[in-house]
């Protein structure tokens, strides 16, 4: 019987992003050889400031739609500090994909792994296993969207508008609620917390007022809400207590940082961008030009974003069982090979770089997680 194969479009990118890109990719087909059910069929996509220093252009032709075309969209990093546009701006053509492709819903699992730093001092803090939900193609940021929202710009006033959509909002709650449903299946807590600003803004009153309707339809969810100062508070105070936090892009790109850095570094930050037909999954930190090529960079939040993306094509496919058991059998790898002290991460003060950290998940994996 033929397995089922899934079109991956790879974007190394920049800097460590072609490191840990590789690395992901090889854990994947290590899952994928173990589980066994399916394949995955990688088209490697040139893009990012490397190329535009090369070429002018920030992807090569036909790439963008290979990538709307694939199954997945799996991005190392793209960005280097010293190539720029005319204007000083970045090379970025990922994040004209996100708008594209309707990348609302950003995933950013917040995850303590036994042995990786902690930054509390509470023992819970070994408990803290929370996904940051936030928006990603509206909200504040809509402002800063490449496709030319009106603003107020004079030399006496600036003006950047905060733009929730009903459209958007549904969606996204939606996801949070099925997300929850998902995480209770798994034997998590399973609830939703909408942190918004109502009490202040009336786009955040709508954001509530739309939360709130969608929850009919997902009844068997609790839900609680904090304002996004008390939800910062919280993160710190007792992080623990918090399963799926739902918000606006500009709250969701403060918080989802600050959340990550209570569980170790940007090495860990793995994330998804999904919307109703595409995905795309990248580790949460940038192309780390201070540590490129040197072997240095923990291949970790871009191994546990591969994880994220074969639990999307799961879903995708109605629940395909070795889709989400590859998933899972990379989480448990990493979750075992931190308690027994065998992934050790240089951006940890451990003596493994990439390689060695990479290697050493396949072994897990191999050896049965
Ligand atoms: P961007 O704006 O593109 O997200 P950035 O300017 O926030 O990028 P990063 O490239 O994420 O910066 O790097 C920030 C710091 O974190 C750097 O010192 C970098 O070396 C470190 N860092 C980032 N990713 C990793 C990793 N996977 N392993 C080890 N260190 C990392």
């Amino acid at each position: 019987m033929n397995a089922p194969s899934y079109r991956i479009a790879v974007i190394p990118g920049d800097g460590i992003g072609v490191d840990v890109s590789r690395a992901a990719l090889a854990v994947a087909e290590a899952a994928s050889r173990r589980t066994g059910g399916f394949r995955l069929d990688c088209q490697y996509l040139e893009a990012g400031a490397g190329y535009f220093a090369e070429t002018g252009h920030d992807m090569a032709p036909g790439a963008e739609d290979a990538a709307a075309a694939a199954d997945a969209i799996f991005l190392g990093a793209i960005g280097l500090p010293s190539v720029r546009h005319a204007d000083g701006t970045e090379i970025s053509p990922h994040l004209r994909l996100r708008d594209r492709l309707g990348l609302y819903a950003g995933v950013r699992p917040v995850k303590a792994y036994p042995n990786a730093p902690q930054r509390l001092a509470d023992p819970r803090a070994a408990e803290i296993d929370l996904v940051i939900l936030r928006e990603s193609t509206e909200g504040l940021f809509h402002a800063a969207a490449a496709n030319g929202p009106s603003h107020v710009e004079t030399d006496a006033e600036v003006q950047d508008i905060l733009r929730i959509t009903r459209r958007t909002t549904e969606r996204l709650c939606d996801f949070a609620f099925r997300l929850a449903e998902k995480r209770r299946a798994r034997g998590g807590r399973g609830q939703v917390t909408c942190v918004d600003k109502a009490n202040v803004f009336r786009s955040m009153a709508f954001f509530r007022k739309i939360f709130d309707e969608r929850q009919g339809a997902f009844a068997d969810v609790p839900v609680s809400y904090n304002y996004v100062d008390a939800q910062a508070l919280d993160l710190i105070r007792r992080p623990w207590d918090f399963d799926v936090l739902v918000m606006e892009n500009m709250f969701g790109d403060i918080l989802s940082d600050l959340a990550g850095g209570l569980v170790g570094g940007m090495g860990m930050a793995a994330c998804a961008e999904i919307g109703d037909d595409h995905a795309l999954f990248q580790p949460a930190h940038g192309s780390a030009p201070d540590i490129m090529g040197q072997d240095k960079a923990n291949p970790l939040a871009a191994i546990l974003s591969a994880a994220l993306m074969l639990d999307y094509l799961a879903d995708r496919t109605g629940g395909h069982g070795p889709l989400a058991e590859a998933a899972a059998v990379i989480e448990a790898a990493v979750t075992r090979g931190f308690a027994e002290n065998r992934l050790r991460p240089m951006e940890f003060g451990g003596d493994m770089g990439t390689e060695a950290v990479t290697r050493e998940v396949i072994a897990l994996i191999d050896a049965g997680g």
